[in-house]
């Protein structure tokens, strides 16, 4: 369907009702360029982390507390996610080649970075608990948070944040 909202039937959860038909823990027993589509795919934690703004100052990126006009800050999904390269050219696609992009622009909690980098998921990852609400209810999306849409921001500048997630 095309459209610029998120389908209200979609429910995140689903993507983790099937989790018996994979592999236990193989995010753990292959490397990231094994990975089928769909495990890929279940790796994403749901965050919405990588859709926030960002400058890039000097050799470092900047994270800011505004978004893409196309997130939905509730719930953390793209409202537009099967057209989001059409709507906004620079919207990133998630590839092994992204994530060992420096510098570095996903946030450290990026399931992608973490295990890229040699380390596990975190306890409250939906792979983990099995619930893609975990993610939200551990404060490690961004739900809940100060973000603004970039709709009307003139200086992204004024918007610098440092929360110790990104
Ligand atoms: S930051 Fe990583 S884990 Fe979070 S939504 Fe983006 S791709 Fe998924
Ligand atoms: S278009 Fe891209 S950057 Fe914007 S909300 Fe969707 S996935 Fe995030």
């Amino acid at each position: 369907m095309t459209s610029d909202w998120i389908d209200e039937e979609y429910n995140p959860q689903t993507r983790f009702n099937s989790l018996q038909d994979f592999e236990p823990e193989f995010w753990k027993k292959k490397p990231l360029d094994k990975l089928s589509r769909a495990e890929w795919e279940l790796l994403c934690d749901g965050c919405g982390k990588c859709c926030l703004n960002k400058i890039q100052i000097r050799k470092q990126i900047k994270f800011t507390d505004t978004c893409c006009r196309f997130l939905d800050c509730n719930s953390c999904l793209c409202k537009i996610y099967p057209h989001r390269f059409e709507k906004v050219p620079d919207c990133r696609d998630i590839t092994l080649a992204a994530v060992r992009e420096k510098p570095r622009w996903l946030p450290k909690t990026c399931a992608y970075w973490l295990l890229d980098n040699g380390f596990d998921l975190p306890t409250w990852h939906p792979l983990i608990t099995g619930r893609a609400d975990s993610v939200h209810e551990a404060g490690q999306s961004l739900k809940g948070r100060p973000v603004v849409s970039e709709t009307g921001v003139e200086d992204f500048e004024n918007h610098l944040v440092d929360w110790e997630d990104l």
